[in-house]
């Protein structure tokens, strides 16, 4: 790229940066309603190939039959609440399990004109599936200008992946998709990294996996697993960390964010989720939802967001209907913004975010540089 068009790319960054920082910061508080959405996660199926000992979805027995079918999703994405959809991410249960998935793409590409990055969560445990249709969806999303990206679940290397999934040889299945991730990033079709859930069976051993994961060139981005009645946690407490390890974690999320091969983001990110797990602050780090996001369920019910109760089903409801009817309107102010967000561990970094976040992230750099050794908390 010659130096003048990496300027005007540059400008045009800072500008848009800009727009969505004063945006947030000064017009959406005045507002009496949201705007309409411009994020939102679909979950595509609650069918899953993986016995996760975190997860209990797997256990109720769903059946195609319940998921929406593309017909359904269509029509649901025709709604005026989905017409600035900006990033999608795509996850389950198991996507590769929907032998539809390529016509529930394309009903993201034929409704969502303002689309920019459509991001896809796999198990990778179905490579015969992934080697058969991920390029044809690559393909597809670039041939619409839109970013296609992977993330690989990946909960620990060898055995411990196979504990944790419940499936025999998880590792090999996993490296095989992975092998086809490479192959098709190496030919610029696609981005992908490894997202992984920090258990009480994993924490010890993470480090072999942000090894592993460092030697192919991966990133990694880490959650906590937390019981969620979505993911039928009930009975599930021994797989989560339980507080006599909560140091050991603590300490693993702050050697994260020290770590020099994460960029800036992610290592505020860290930095914050450490805070905030260990008491020393609230969360400031904004999140797509909160700033104008959606969940969107297998079945068609509709969240604010992943921690919001379910506020209607779009099988039954117009979808903008739900989304700004006053009750669920006045439950998303009071419940979630006022009382759950301030203590929301912030998982995700997405670039919209990042920009809403860019002054305060470049204030606490400053801040940090001035006063090494304090904290995020502290800025
Ligand atoms: S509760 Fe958490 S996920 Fe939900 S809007 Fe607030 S910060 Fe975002």
């Amino acid at each position: 790229m010659s130096a003048r068009r990496s300027l005007t790319a540059t400008v045009s960054l800072a500008a848009e940066a800009a727009g969505v920082y004063l945006r947030h910061a000064f017009v959406e508080p005045l507002r009496s309603t949201p705007s309409l959405p411009r994020a939102m996660h679909y979950l595509s199926t609650h069918r899953c190939n993986a016995r996760c000992v975190m997860c209990g979805i797997w256990k109720e027995g769903d059946t195609a039959e319940e998921d929406l079918s593309p017909a359904e999703l269509a029509r649901i994405l025709a709604d005026p609440l989905f017409s600035r959809m900006e990033y999608v991410g795509i996850s389950g249960g198991e996507p590769f399990l929907r032998e539809d998935l390529i016509l529930l793409l394309e009903a993201f590409l034929e409704h969502c004109p303002r689309l920019k990055r459509l991001s896809l969560t796999t198990n990778g445990l179905i490579p015969a599936r992934m080697e058969a249709g991920l390029a044809e969806l690559a393909d597809l999303a670039n041939a619409a200008g839109v970013l296609f990206d992977v993330s690989v679940s990946v909960h620990g290397v060898g055995a411990t992946l196979e504990r944790i999934y419940g499936v025999p040889r998880a590792f090999d299945k996993m490296e095989r998709g992975v092998r086809l991730l490479e192959d098709l990033r190496n030919q610029g079709r696609l981005t992908f990294s490894f997202n992984c859930v920090l258990l009480a069976d994993n924490l010890e051993s993470v480090r072999d996996l942000t090894r592993w994961a460092g030697e192919r060139g991966i990133p990694v981005s880490f959650v906590i697993g937390e019981q969620r009645d979505r993911f039928r946690t009930d009975g599930l407490e021994t797989a989560f960390v339980s507080p006599e390890h909560r140091e050991e974690l603590l300490a693993f999320l702050r050697s994260v964010a020290d770590d020099p091969a994460q960029g800036a983001p992610s290592a505020v990110k860290y930095r914050e989720l450490a805070d905030v797990l260990e008491g020393r602050g609230t969360r400031r780090l904004s999140c797509y939802y909160a700033m104008g996001g959606l969940l969107l369920g297998h079945d068609g019910t509709l969240y604010y967001c992943s921690h919001s109760r379910a506020i209607g089903n779009c099988r039954d409801n117009a979808p903008r209907a739900i989304y700004y009817q006053p009750d669920n309107l006045m439950y998303r102010r009071r419940e979630l913004q006022h009382r759950k967000c301030p203590a929301c561990p912030p998982y995700t970094r997405t670039r919209w975010e990042i920009e809403k976040d860019l002054p305060r992230m470049l204030a606490a750099a400053v801040l940090r540089r001035l006063r090494p050794g304090r904290s995020s908390s502290d800025s």
